[in-house]
């Protein structure tokens, strides 16, 4: 029988993570373990609030997901599993996305293949990651990018009013490619294009989210007229989502916690692939475990933003490494992720 359990966790950030809508220090998770023959898999529900999921929806969740998982005594038929338990309950995607990360890290040490392989994707190799650089007091800015030297590409939060100040601020200390997230933060959108237009001059790869996510006519208007890609984040979150947005942006930021893990995101990859989209994977706050599951799609991306446990101080997971600004996975089996904190108690269901 597949036995699942759980232990709710926080993430803590290094530093204070600044967005258009506010600053926080920590990140609740939720971790979770399935275990069939000896065999473990681990996965990981990252939770920001404006997902509107918490420790306590997603341990409800899990319940009812149970329910589906004891009737399996083996994780082999994984697209009959989780597409019933995604039937359970509309919404919960990152509670979804957990379960499904787990089921594949454990087909893949139990079947002793990496997960990429069962998902007849190709084999990752070291990449590039964008990193963010948190933005508060600009006098701290050098000091950030010091820490930040060994990454080629840095990720910029911008959605203020003092968006060209904080770019300037930046290109006085360093010329790398910068790519931007705006988070719904510019509402008119002449003064997106405006904005957009100055940032094309300063070396930025692309802009995230530059509008309200359900401005889809003044986001085709944008796209048509942006001399750099335009990236949907809030904007698109599961498949069912791609068929609309595809007319309104350059490309996606597919992220497991949003499109509810694996088994989805390799529709949504084949899907952009057919529509010409780029594909940016990207991810919330997370340790390594759920960077080591999203890392398995890295060989199908564009751009890579999977800095999630470069910002917090105690990630209790492994398996994984940043080496000169690239992100690596391990040669394990499943997902390469491995449980480092000994100390974190799993509760049974
Ligand atoms: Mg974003």
């Amino acid at each position: 029988m597949l036995k699942l359990s759980y232990t709710p966790f926080a993430l803590q950030f290094k530093h204070p993570f600044g967005l258009a809508y506010g600053t926080r220090t920590t990140t609740e998770v939720v971790f979770v373990r399935i275990e069939c023959d000896g065999f473990v898999g681990y996965g990981e529900a990252a939770l920001p609030p404006y997902l509107g999921e918490t420790q306590t929806s997603v341990v409800e969740f899990l319940y009812k997901a149970n329910t589906i998982l004891k009737k399996y005594a083996l994780p082999f038929l994984l697209e009959e599993i989780i597409t019933a338990i995604d039937a359970t309950a509309p919404n919960n995607n990152a509670a979804k996305a957990c379960i499904d990360i787990a089921l594949h890290d454990l087909l893949g040490k139990y079947v002793n293949k990496s997960v990429y392989s069962i998902l007849n994707l190709e084999k990752p190799q070291p990449q590039n990651t964008s990193v963010t650089i948190s933005i508060g007091d600009l006098n701290l800015i050098p000091e950030k990018l010091l820490e930040l030297n060994d990454y080629h590409v840095l990720k910029i939060k911008l959605g203020n009013k003092n968006d060209r100040q904080i770019i300037e601020c930046i290109r006085m200390h360093t010329d790398k490619p910068l790519v931007v997230d705006v988070n719904q933060g510019w509402t008119d959108k002449h003064v997106a294009l405006e904005m957009i237009q100055w940032l094309h001059t300063q070396n930025v790869l692309f802009v995230e989210q530059p509008l309200p996510k359900d401005n889809y006519n003044d986001m085709v208007w944008l796209k048509e007229r942006s001399p750099i890609a335009t990236i949907a984040d809030e904007s698109m979150q599961r498949f069912s989502d791609m068929n609309e947005i595809s007319d309104c942006f350059h490309g996606i930021n597919l992220k497991l916690m949003k499109c509810t893990g694996l088994y989805e995101a390799v529709k949504i990859i084949n899907y952009a692939k057919e529509k010409g989209l780029k594909i940016n994977i990207g991810c919330m706050s997370e340790s390594s475990c759920g960077i080591a599951a999203a890392a398995q799609l890295m060989q199908h991306a564009d751009w890579i933003d999977l800095d999630g446990p470069l910002l917090v101080k105690n990630n209790p997971f492994g398996g994984i490494n940043f080496t000169e600004g690239k992100l690596q996975l391990s040669n394990s089996t499943g997902t390469g992720a491995t449980l480092a904190d000994k100390n974190l108690e799993f509760i049974a269901l």
